[in-house]
C-alpha cells in the first residue's frame, strides 16, 4: 500500500532528518495532516524563515540571529556571536566542539573561560570528503593570525569519545601539527594542543554528559 503522493513525499523529507525512521517520519506526517492549520503555517514559516534569521559567527562558527543588535545585515564577513564579542572571554583558549549541542553543554558547567570553534559535523572513516564540509580550514587560519598576535594559543579537542570523534580528533590534530610550538619553524610561537579528559567514558556522548563528568573530563585534559 502507497499512502497519496504529498504524504510520501513529506516522509520522504522527514526520512532525510538525523536518527528519524520511515515509521517515525509517518507519524510526523498524520500528525500535520490532523493538526490545525495554524500550527502548519507557522511551521512552514518557521522553516521558511530560518536561513533568512540566523547567521553564523564568522570566528566560532556559532548560529546566531540576524537582527538589528548584532548589526547582521546583507553583508555577514564581520559578524561574530556573543562569545567571541566577550572580552571576559580568554581567546587564547579555543576549545573545538562537533556541534552547538555540546557547545552549550559545556558552558552550563561554567568551567570553561575560553572561546569555541564549531565543525559543524564529524569525520566518518567511510566519507572521505566529509573533512571538506567541516570548519577545519577556518580553524586553522584562525590559530595562525592568533599566533600572530599573541604568540601562544591552547586548542582542546572536545569531540565525542566515539570512533568518528577519534578520527576527527586526530585528523585535526595532523592539521595544525604545523603551528605546535616548534622552535625550529615558528620560534617560540606555538600552539598547543590538549584532548578533552577521557573521564566522559568510551562512547559517552557530550550532549548527553552531565556537568559533573564535563567538568572532570574539562580539568584532566591533556
Ligand atoms: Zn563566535
Amino acid at each position: 500500500m502507497v499512502y497519496p503522493r504529498p504524504i510520501e513525499k513529506l516522509i520522504e523529507l522527514f526520512t532525510r532528518f538525523p536518527g528519524i525512521g520511515p515509521k517515525q517520519a509517518a507519524r510526523f506526517a498524520f500528525y500535520l495532516l490532523k493538526e490545525n492549520s495554524k500550527t502548519v503555517e507557522e511551521l512552514s514559516e518557521s522553516i521558511k524563515e530560518l536561513h533568512k534569521k540566523v547567521g553564523f559567527c564568522q570566528q566560532c562558527f556559532k548560529s546566531i540571529e540576524r537582527d538589528s543588535n548584532t548589526r547582521i545585515h546583507s553583508n555577514d564577513s564581520n559578524i561574530l556571536c556573543e562569545f567571541c564579542r566577550n572580552k571576559n572571554r580568554d581567546e587564547n583558549i579555543i576549545m573545538i566542539v562537533e556541534k552547538e549541542q555540546d557547545l552549550l553543554n559545556i558552558e552550563r558547567t561554567k568551567k570553561f573561560n575560553g572561546l569555541y570553534h564549531v565543525l559543524g559535523g564529524i569525520i566518518s572513516p567511510l566519507d572521505s570528503s566529509a573533512p571538506a564540509k567541516l570548519h577545519i580550514k577556518d580553524l586553522f587560519e584562525r590559530i595562525k593570525k592568533l599566533l600572530i598576535l599573541k604568540k601562544e594559543a591552547e586548542v582542546i579537542l572536545a569531540t565525542n569519545p566515539t570512533t568518528e570523534g577519534d578520527t576527527t580528533a586526530l585528523y585535526i590534530e595532523r592539521i595544525l601539527k604545523p603551528l605546535e610550538v616548534n622552535p625550529h619553524i615558528n620560534g617560540d610561537a606555538g600552539v598547543k594542543i590538549s584532548r578533552l579528559g577521557r573521564g566522559l567514558g568510551i562512547g559517552s556522548e557530550l550532549e548527553y554528559a552531565d556537568e559533573l563528568t564535563i567538568k572532570e573530563a574539562l580539568t584532566n585534559r591533556k
